[in-house]
């Protein structure tokens, strides 16, 4: 594999040559087809424009969450990258999107916010990393990382609670929610109301 490291400027800082058995690179995400181009819907990638509660400004009736939801960058890189979307953030997102959408039914405005909190086992086969990092977008209150074999152990266990509570139709048993709370990590905001 070939690789060039860059400089700010964007110019070749340095080349190397990477030997590999297996390698996956991951191409710059982009939205889906049809919604591209649609005005106040999606930004130029076609990824679909939302306000703090998951709501398109435009299309009221439009709430978006995951992968596919526009976050600006943190600022300017010689390369283009996208934000790093991980699973728990998207949780926090979809939690608010259904209460917000619970709320709308019951005739009241959305008020509900998701942490986009990031809780992560990246799984490296043999090993891993963990991290927390609240909230995932800088500034941040809480920045931390560990790695070890014992990440990939509990990707492992995770893994198997993870699609148990799925099977069962469970996706936040009590006990969890207590466990994240004990940690200090939430879904959503709290939000002051008057
Ligand atoms: C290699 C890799 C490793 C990752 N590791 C981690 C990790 O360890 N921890 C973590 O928290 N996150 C991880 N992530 C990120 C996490 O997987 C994603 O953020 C998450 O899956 C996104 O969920 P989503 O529901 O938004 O999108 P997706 O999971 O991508 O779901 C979108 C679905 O929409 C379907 N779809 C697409 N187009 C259409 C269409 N036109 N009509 C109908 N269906 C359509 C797709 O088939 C797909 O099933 C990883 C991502 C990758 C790529």
């Amino acid at each position: 594999m070939h690789v060039e490291e860059v400089n700010p400027d964007g110019s070749v800082k340095a080349a190397s040559e990477l030997p590999f058995g297996f390698s996956m690179m991951l191409p710059a995400f982009r939205g889906i087809k049809p919604l591209m181009g649609i005005e106040g819907l999606v930004n130029p990638r076609g990824f679909v424009i939302v306000d703090k509660h998951q709501q398109n400004p435009t299309f009221k009736n439009v709430f978006s969450v995951g992968v596919c939801v526009a976050i600006p960058p943190m600022g300017p890189t010689p390369v283009a990258c996208g934000v790093p979307k991980t699973g728990f953030m998207i949780e926090s997102m979809v939690t608010a999107t259904a209460l917000n959408i619970g709320a709308m039914l019951r005739g009241r405005p959305p008020k509900h916010q998701g942490t986009w909190n990031a809780v992560c086992l990246a799984d490296f086969g043999d090993s891993g990393v963990a991290f927390v990092a609240q909230p995932q977008m800088p500034p941040r209150n809480v920045n931390w990382a560990s790695s070890g074999k014992w990440v990939h152990a509990a990707k492992i266990a995770f893994e198997k609670y993870f699609i148990r509570k799925m099977r069962k139709g469970e996706s936040e048993p009590f006990y969890e929610t207590a466990a994240l709370n004990m940690l200090g990590i939430s879904k959503l905001k709290q939000v002051v109301t008057d």
